[in-house]
């Protein structure tokens, strides 16, 4: 594609900004009366017509049985899928033979919220949260343990369902 020069010619005659600035007054006096969209956070978190979409990836929550105890089954899968590599797991097996996890963490610094580790999940143990509140002093508050996981109480994400590609 050819580059060419546009040349725009001044005017001949003196121009007065008055009209400009008029102009540019009543459209803030517009914006005066115009609805309000500033949310006072933290104190506001949600209004009517805004609120964090069910979807959102937030901080993650594992998921508990009646027991209490950790749904997860030290499968290895969510580690496995993980693309940023966040998911430490040490797999325990008990005299019955059954698998769980002795170390569980997640670096939420690392995370990149793409929701496979829910995905994958077989024993829908692990989830994204509807949480954005983790900000740390330190980067090792990132690292949520399992203790630290099982106590979240946010709602999950409910991810991208292709039967409702809008969400609605
Ligand atoms: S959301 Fe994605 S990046 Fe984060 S822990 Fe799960 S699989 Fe890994
Ligand atoms: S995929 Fe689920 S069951 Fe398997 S290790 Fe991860 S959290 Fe545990």
């Amino acid at each position: 594609m050819a580059i060419t020069v546009k040349t725009l010619p001044r005017p001949e005659a003196e121009s007065s900004y008055v009209r400009a600035t008029l102009k540019g007054m009543a459209l803030t006096f517009q914006h005066l009366f115009a609805k309000k969209w500033t949310m006072q956070y933290p104190e506001q978190k949600a209004a009517p017509d805004w609120q964090l979409s069910k979807r959102w990836r937030g901080t993650h929550r594992m998921a508990v049985d009646e027991t209490g105890k950790s749904k997860c089954v030290a499968c290895g899968l969510c580690p496995q899928v993980c693309p940023a590599n966040c998911i430490k797991l040490v797999a325990g097996e008990d005299e019955k033979g059954n698998r769980y996890p002795l170390v569980y963490e997640i670096d939420e610094f690392r995370c990149v919220f793409c929701g496979y580790c829910q995905e994958v999940c077989p024993e829908e143990a692990i989830h994204v949260g509807v949480h954005y509140e983790n900000a740390e002093y330190a980067r090792e508050g990132f690292v949520y343990d399992l203790a630290r996981l099982t106590r979240q109480s946010h709602e999950v994400s409910s991810l991208w369902d292709p039967a409702d590609p809008r969400g609605e």
